[in-house]
């Protein structure tokens, strides 16, 4: 049965997507943070990082008055009540693409959440290192972002962070193949067994937030998986050497409820 009850967190790094204004014209060899060129411009650190990110365009004004931004600390609970999260991925040809700020992977068949009975299709996984979300103040050498996307437009990411250990099977169609797609090129990542890119406990942390990208968009639903997966030395390398430091700062809560599933 392909299909893994798991409660994902909201989305980081969908905004590439969305936006479709981060692609680098430039990236083969070394896409660096500041590889987009043109009005959207914008990096992680220098004159276009993360604390100039709102007045680099009109559009980017999220990112500096905005109060719902991500990623944060998750370092407590609150009692809302939970909305189960239910992933019914598939093994699935895919392609990694290189957009100047991160790797994405997508997927040739379409894969999908659901979340408290909202229906969220999958647009792209992509990565950050080291992570971006924090636990109790606590860094991981990664974190993954698995964007999704609803018919009414809003979006859902899940968070998967990671940290060193054993080297990853499932996950090598995607590490081994980051290296080629620095080029800007479309590169097939043959057969991935999404479901197998998930840690055995789906259970997250929930909370409503923005875009960690520009222009920081909100409303996005968060759903950051408690239970980090292991990536080989090797692998995690492979990704720094891709994009390093591609990671927001955390950002004020705000009062915002961050709310413990455990499936
Ligand atoms: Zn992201």
């Amino acid at each position: 049965m392909t299909r893994k009850s798991l409660i994902v967190g909201s989305g980081l790094g969908l905004l590439a997507l969305v936006t479709g204004c981060s692609r680098s014209a430039a990236g083969a060899a070394a896409p660096s943070p500041s590889a987009s060129a043109g009005p959207h411009a914008w990096s992680y650190d220098g004159a276009e990082g993360p604390e100039h990110w709102g007045t680099l365009s009109s559009d980017f004004g999220s990112c500096s008055s905005g109060t719902a931004q991500s990623p944060i600390d998750v370092g407590g609970r609150s009692g809302l009540s939970p909305a189960p999260l239910a992933v019914d991925y598939s093994a699935s040809e895919g392609e990694i693409i290189d957009n100047g700020h991160t790797t994405e992977l997508r997927a040739l068949t379409a894969q999908g959440i659901t979340v408290g009975g909202k229906e969220y299709a999958f647009k792209q996984m992509h990565f950050h290192a080291p992570s971006e979300h924090t636990l109790g103040g606590v860094r991981h050498e990664a974190e993954f972002h698995f964007v999704h996307q609803a018919d009414d437009g809003g979006l859902a990411v899940v968070g998967i962070l990671a940290r060193v250990g054993a080297t990853n099977a499932p996950w090598a169609p995607f590490t081994d193949g980051v290296p080629a797609a620095a080029d800007g090129q479309k590169v097939p990542a043959g057969v991935v067994d999404f479901p197998a890119l998930f840690p055995a406990s789906l259970d997250h942390f929930a909370y409503d937030g923005s875009l960690t990208t520009p222009p920081c968009s909100e409303g996005v639903r968060w759903l950051l998986l408690e239970t980090p997966i292991e990536l080989g030395a090797g692998q995690l390398a492979t990704l720094r050497a891709a994009h390093a430091g591609n990671s927001r700062p955390v950002q004020p809560l705000n009062g915002r409820d961050v709310v413990a599933v455990d499936q």
